[in-house]
């Protein structure tokens, strides 16, 4: 384990710790951005990033994000991610799983792994042979699980909030939009129908389409006209970056709520949804019920009506981020930022 100094990076951001384990084993980074609430929790990417460098700025994002998204959740954690630097078609062997989970336990609890992209529940539970710093895996007890099933109750309680901000109290008529029917999007799809929402789906992927279009009542549309389906909310369940120039000259949705992390593709985009007059639920925020899901399994238990209680608080915080919005006439990602350095600096302070 090589500890680095990485001070001067543009992306570094105040991180409490980086550490690169660059050996035949495995090439990977870890980032502890900021443990005052708590330990760094965050998940474990696996990706072929083309340069090492790619893989720190992820990772250093991703971590940043992390304290962001447990501050504004509520949750005594603080904020982390790790990146392993290999293709999860063919490098993922169980010799690499080891190695991550000696390089986690390295860090004695500082930082707590979960799943993420290129990683899923089995593989954490791998890693977890070598290091109990690990959270949201498939356990032998009734405990593991993939948090995506909690992440879309979050986002439906989002979309519910920003409907409600906008024109009605429930979801029964509301058109939605949903951009990717993964692991996230086809539990959102079910939601919302059973909520009495009108749900057009789109993804690139032939098997979870054909899944998502077996929910009674969803239609499905292409990957183009999802962008600007004539709905009221469009729900990004896909990749980040989706919230371009060229996409908000097209959209008629006049919410945005959707899980996807990171959807704004420049940070001009925020005061653009501002100036369109389209409410912006923050991504951090509305996608926090699997971050949520995983804090409880982590603390050996998962209740479902404890967790959908604290989940339900998502709708309140976004509640306040759009009022302050409204009064401020600044965009939401602003003030939702603001709110959780205020938790986790402490009123007086923020992050530089
Ligand atoms: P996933 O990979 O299971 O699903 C993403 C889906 O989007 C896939 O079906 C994929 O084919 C589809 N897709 C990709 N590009 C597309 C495009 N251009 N148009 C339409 N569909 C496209 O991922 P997931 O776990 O469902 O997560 C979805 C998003 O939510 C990701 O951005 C993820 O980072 C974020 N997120 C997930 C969780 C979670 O609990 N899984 C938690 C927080 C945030």
């Amino acid at each position: 384990m090589i500890q680095f100094e990485i001070e001067n990076h543009p992306d570094f951001d105040q991180h409490e710790t980086v550490v690169f384990s660059n050996d035949e084993a495995l090439t990977a980074i870890i980032a502890v951005h900021n443990s005052n609430l708590g330990p760094a929790v965050g998940g474990c990417r696996l990706f072929p990033y083309a340069t090492t460098e790619d893989a720190l700025k992820d990772v250093l994002r991703l971590s940043k994000g992390m304290t962001y998204k447990s501050a504004l959740a509520g949750l005594p954690l603080g904020g982390g991610k790790s990146v392993i630097i290999g293709d999860p078609h063919k490098d993922k062997t169980r010799e690499l799983l080891l190695a991550m989970g000696e390089f986690v336990d390295g860090l004695n609890g500082r930082y707590i792994t979960a799943e993420d992209s290129g990683t899923t529940v089995e593989d954490i539970a791998t890693i977890g042979e070598r290091t109990r710093f690990v959270s949201g895996v498939m356990a032998s007890d009734e405990f593991g699980g993939d948090p995506s099933p909690y992440t879309a109750y979050g986002v439906m309680v989002g979309i519910r909030e920003a409907v409600k901000h906008r024109c009605q109290s429930d979801l029964a008529g509301i058109r939605v939009a949903i951009q990717g029917v993964g692991n996230v999007g086809r539990y959102l799809a079910e939601l919302l129908v059973d909520a009495g929402a009108s749900v057009k789906v789109a993804d690139v992927n032939a098997a979870n389409l054909a899944r998502a279009s077996a929910i009674p009542g969803v239609e499905v549309i292409s990957i183009d006209e999802i962008l600007c389906a004539e709905v009221d909310v469009f729900a990004p369940c896909a990749m980040g970056g989706v919230i371009t120039h060229e996409m908000l000259g097209r959209i008629r949705a006049g919410i945005v709520a959707g899980a996807a992390n990171n959807q704004l593709a420049t940070s001009e985009m925020a005061g653009a949804l501002l100036d369109l007059g389209i409410l912006y639920a923050p991504d951090y925020v509305i996608n926090a019920g699997g971050i949520i899901d995983v804090y409880y399994q982590q603390q050996g238990g998962r209740p479902q009506q404890v967790v959908e209680a604290h989940i339900e608080k998502i709708g309140t915080t976004l509640h306040s981020i759009f009022v302050a919005s409204d009064e401020q006439r600044r965009p939401t990602c602003l003030i939702a930022d603001e709110m959780a350095e205020e938790i986790f600096l402490g009123p007086d302070r923020k992050a530089a």
